[in-house]
Order: C-alpha cells, then sequence, then structure tokens
C-alpha cells in the first residue's frame, strides 16, 4: 500500500517526537512492504514567525490532499501573548473544522508496567485499564449560539444537536466497540436536556443493528463517578463534546502518564488527523528527553483507523509494551531499577521490536 502522511511537527518537542514516529512508520513500510510519502508542513507558532498566521493555508491544503496527518504539538511562552486569532492553538481549530474531523478518539490506556503512575488502587486498576472514549467534536455547546444581556449581567450558551451529528458520532461507537471488547456506554443527561433525550432515542434506534455488542446509558455525572470507581466497566464510550472533554480528560488523567496517550480525529471517511494528548513541553524542548511514545501509539492509531492496518498497528503496539517489559523508560515514566534513556534511543528500541 501507498500512503501520503502530511507530518505537522509543530513546536517545542514536536519535532522530537515526529521524527521518532516517522522511524517507525519507515519500519513497519519495511517489514510489511508499505510506502509512506511525507509532506511536512508548518502549524502552531513556528508558523506564526514563518508566515504571521497559526494555519497557513498551504498547510490545510496540503493536509486535504493527503490520506492522514500526524501532528507533534503547537504553543509555547514565545507566542503566549498573542490576541485570540493569532495563538498557535488556533492552528488545531482550523485543522479540526477545515477537514470536518468530528470524531475524537480519547484512549485512556494504562500499562500493567506503569501502574504505579495511576492515581487509582491497586485493587481498582487490577492488570491495567484500557478504556476508549469516543467525543462528537463539532456541535453542541461549544459550537452554539451565545451572548450577553444588553447590560451585561447575563450571559447564554445553547446546545444544539441534529439527529444526524447524533448518529454519525454513535455509529462510529458502535462501530469501534465491535473491533474491541463490544460494550458501547452512550452517556447523556437525558434525565434534564432535551439535546440529550435526542440523543438517547437515535442511540435507541440504531441500536438494533449493532446487536452483538452490549449497550448501556449512563448519566454524564454517574459516568464521571464510574470512571474513577470502577473503570473495568468500560469498554467504549460514547458523547457529545462538551461531555467528551471533561470525561476524555478524567480517563486519560487517571492513568498518570501524559507522555504516553495518543489521540485521532476522524471524518467519515476514516481520513484522521493523529496526535498525542500532551502539549509541546517548551521546558524539555530539543534536549532529547521527551517521551515519543504518545506520538509512537498515534501512528499505530493511524494505521488502525484510517489505513485498517489492522496487523501493523497491533504490531507497533506490542513493541512499546515489549520495550516497557524490558524496563526502558523515559524521565517522565522513569522509576526505580528501571533503565533511563532519551527520545532517540526509545524511538530506536521500539523500531528494533517492529523489526
Ligand atoms: P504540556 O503537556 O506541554 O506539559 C505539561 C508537563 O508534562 C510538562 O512538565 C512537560 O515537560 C511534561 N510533558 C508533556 N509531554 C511530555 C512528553 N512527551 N515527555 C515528557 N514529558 C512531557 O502542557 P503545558 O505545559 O500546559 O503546555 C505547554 C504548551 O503546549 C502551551 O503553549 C500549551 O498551549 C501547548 N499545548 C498544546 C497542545 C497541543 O498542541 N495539542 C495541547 C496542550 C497544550
Amino acid at each position: 500500500m501507498k500512503m501520503k502522511i502530511a507530518l505537522i511537527p509543530g513546536d517545542g518537542i514536536g519535532p522530537d517526537i515526529v521524527q521518532e514516529a516517522v522511524k517507525v512508520l519507515d519500519a513497519v513500510g519495511a517489514v510489511y512492504g508499505h510506502s509512506f510519502e511525507y509532506a511536512t508542513c508548518l502549524a502552531g507558532g513556528c508558523a506564526i514567525d514563518a508566515t504571521g498566521v497559526p494555519l497557513p493555508a498551504t498547510t490545510l491544503e496540503t493536509c486535504k490532499k493527503s490520506d492522514a496527518v500526524l501532528l507533534g504539538a503547537v504553543g509555547g511562552p514565545k507566542w503566549d501573548k498573542l490576541a485570540g486569532s493569532m495563538r498557535p492553538e488556533k492552528a488545531l481549530l482550523g485543522l479540526r473544522g477545515g477537514l470536518g474531523l468530528f470524531c475524537n478518539l480519547r484512549p485512556a490506556l494504562l500499562y500493567k508496567q506503569l501502574s504505579a503512575a495511576c492515581t487509582l488502587r491497586e485493587d481498582i486498576i487490577g492488570d491495567g485499564l484500557d478504556i476508549m472514549v469516543v467525543r462528537e467534536l463539532t456541535g453542541g455547546i461549544y459550537f452554539g449560539e451565545r451572548g450577553r444581556s444588553a447590560a451585561g449581567d447575563a450571559a447564554y450558551d445553547t446546545m444544539a444537536y441534529t439527529v444526524e451529528e447524533i448518529e454519525r458520532i454513535v455509529r462510529k461507537g458502535f462501530e469501534i466497540a465491535r473491533k474491541r471488547r463490544k460494550i458501547l456506554t452512550s452517556v447523556d443527561k437525558a434525565n434534564i436536556l432535551e439535546t440529550s433525550r435526542l440523543w438517547r432515542e437515535t442511540v435507541e434506534r440504531i441500536a438494533p443493528e449493532y446487536s452483538d455488542v452490549t449497550l448501556n446509558h449512563l448519566y454524564v455525572d454517574n459516568a464521571a463517578m464510574q470512571l474513577v470507581r470502577n473503570p473495568h466497566q468500560f469498554d467504549v464510550i460514547v458523547t457529545e463534546n462538551m461531555f467528551g472533554d471533561i470525561l476524555s480528560d478524567e480517563a486519560s488523567m487517571i492513568t498518570g502518564s501524559i507522555g504516553m496517550l495518543p489521540s485521532a480525529s476522524l471524518r467519515a471517511d476514516n481520513f484522521g488527523m493523529y496526535e498525542p494528548i500532551h502539549g509541546s513541553a517548551p521546558d524539555i524542548a530539543g534536549k532529547d528527553l521527551a517521551n515519543p511514545i504518545a506520538t509512537i501509539l498515534s501512528v499505530a492509531m493511524m494505521l488502525r483507523y484510517t489505513f485498517s492496518l489492522t496487523k501493523e498497528a497491533d504490531a507497533v503496539e506490542a513493541a512499546v509494551s515489549s520495550v516497557l517489559d524490558e524496563g526502558w523508560r523515559t524521565g517522565d515514566i522513569m522509576s526505580e531499577g528501571m533503565k533511563q534513556v532519551g527520545t532517540k534511543r526509545m524511538g530506536d528500541l521500539i523500531v528494533s521490536k517492529v523489526k
């Protein structure tokens, strides 16, 4: 298979970690007979410096002509004082909107080798955690009408959803659950919100098409509590934009390893943008200290969700697990008795396992 990938290294540690992820992709290409062609583009602070805007039109064009996008991270203290529309993070919103990415996948994966980093008790974590949060990304209250009263003493935000918007994200949730442990939890607030009642009706209407998947409904407040009380009950969670924003952060933060977690934002045709959940970590940029695993696991997601290369994705994830088994750690996940390595060596170790 021949695939075109747009690379957006961005700022801070972005270039350090994207470089390692590309090494892993190339190793996958060599072992399994695929060819990956890369087009590197600017976004974020480096794009502001070079072109005056956080998301140059050429970057969006290059992404549109590619099969998938791999992004490092954007932002840093150098650009912190810029006004709203000129901030580096605007590039992310521009890319998500411009590429029509409505489905955000946020795995909360805790490797048993790193369970000491988890904030939950050992008996609650068991042999690790593996939850996938599927969040609607382009609708709901973040995009609804908002405003202030004339006197400025009142304000409102509107949550709105169409059946079409609900159906396409819920179908993604069912499809992803099908490829995993086949349990889907739909999260809403149907006891109060009309959008949630429409959400639940839509889920119920399409559920018979996925009768191999066990479906549960939870109210969002209960879901937030269950995530820390008994996280093992969850396989895939599907929910609207704001609930998903909050629950995906909660789920990923209980794993305690920010340098380990990937994410994906997808379109209906499975085109996707893949990126680690962490930021540009300016404090360790260019020092060979960053953990490249979140970005390498983002590449595994790209292989799985955009290219449907399951065997290849499994190989990358197994390579990461095997390197952890052998005790190799970057500084952020270092613990007593383990062997500390830098960004490049971690990349090389994972490449050697893929090969
Ligand atoms: P951050 O995620 O960059 O860093 C938080 C802490 O985690 C830091 O101590 C950092 O060194 C550490 N860390 C993060 N990733 C790491 C990795 N891969 N390996 C080892 N340690 C790692 O969050 P922040 O400090 O709040 O933000 C820094 C900049 O990143 C800001 O400009 C912010 O706006 C931006 N940001 C960008 C994104 C993105 O591009 N998606 C997301 C969040 C923050």
